[in-house]
């Protein structure tokens, strides 16, 4: 079956639902303290990464001063903003592990004006295992962002694909999370497991914590299976499903070959306004919060 197939076609929004006129953001006229805000999904391929880096562009064109910070050992985020892994010299390895780097140690600048990166690189893998015997590990990443925030609007976290120590890290350093998901129906199974983990680290470790919604990534248009998986989110999450829905497009790939984000790489392409659309939701959600 295709969209032209479809009666609701022109009156609802790819998750079933009618589209809400979204705000343009109001300019900003200072900058901090951030909202800090994790990437979170425990499979991997879902599009945390493409999600981390164009979100955060699309918020830097929206006048925010944006940190992007690459909680995966396998840096896809740093290579993604143009990094390469050879000259990572300090990393979110040496954040987490060494009493005196501070955040401003491991800093770097990315190809965006107003956008900066804390890198990873592989070394990262063992701050998992070396964490565990530390006193108040979950909270590391925690106490290390705290100088940061006056310097950002939007702090994002691009976790790993696995709910261990870092990701609690992550979760506990975080006001919220965006749970990107395949529009697929296997993408829907891990979800409790998620949430469960979000609930236990909201109850124990970081009681201000909330979901700021789930996102539909890889949305093949073209299918109705891609709009039933929207609806079965919707009818499980509620209002929690962002409108915005990111399109299935090769462009995604060749932005990261590319080292840029796709607002840099294909500007005026339907992917990057589909992430300067979520910039307007997150930025009315949080606005309402
Ligand atoms: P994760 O961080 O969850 O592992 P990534 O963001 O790295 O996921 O995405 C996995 C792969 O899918 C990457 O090669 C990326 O370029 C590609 N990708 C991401 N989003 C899309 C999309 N909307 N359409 C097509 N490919 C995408
Ligand atoms: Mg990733």
């Amino acid at each position: 079956m295709t969209d032209e197939a479809l009666p609701f076609e022109t009156t609802l929004g790819p998750t079933g639902r009618p589209l809400p006129s979204i705000p343009e953001p109001e300019p900003v006229t200072s900058h901090g303290p951030a909202r800090v805000v994790a990437l979170c999904n425990q499979k991997g391929g879902v599009g945390k990464t493409t999600t981390t880096i164009s979100l955060g562009a699309a918020l830097v064109e929206y006048g925010r001063k944006v940190l992007l910070i690459d909680l995966d050992p396998q840096g896809s985020l740093s290579v993604g903003v143009g990094l390469d892994p050879n000259e990572i010299e300090v990393s979110t390895y040496d954040l987490l592990m060494a009493a005196d780097v501070t955040w401003k140690d491991i800093v770097r600048p990315t190809g965006i004006e107003g956008m900066d990166v804390l890198p990873a690189v592989i070394d990262l893998a063992g701050a998992e295992i070396q964490l565990v015997s530390e006193v108040g590990r979950e909270q590391v990443l925690k106490d290390k962002l705290a100088d940061a925030l006056p310097f950002y609007d939007v702090i994002l976290i691009d976790c790993q694909p696995s709910l261990g120590l870092l990701t609690v890290n992550a979760l506990t350093a975080s006001d919220s999370v965006i749970v990107p998901l395949e529009s697929e129906y296997f993408a829907l199974r891990g979800v409790a497991l998620l949430t469960d983990t979000i609930e236990r680290v909201r109850k124990r470790l970081n009681p201000r914590l909330v979901v700021d919604g789930f996102l539909g990534t890889m949305f093949d248009g073209r299918t109705l299976h891609s709009r039933e998986v929207m609806a079965t989110l919707v009818q499980a999450w509620g209002e929690t499903v962002f409108h915005t829905v990111i399109r299935r497009t090769v462009k995604f790939a060749d932005a990261t070959v590319a080292g840029e984000p796709i607002t840099e790489f294909a500007s005026d392409s339907a992917g990057a306004d589909s992430y300067r659309q979520l910039a307007r939701e997150v930025l009315a959600r949080w606005r309402a919060a």
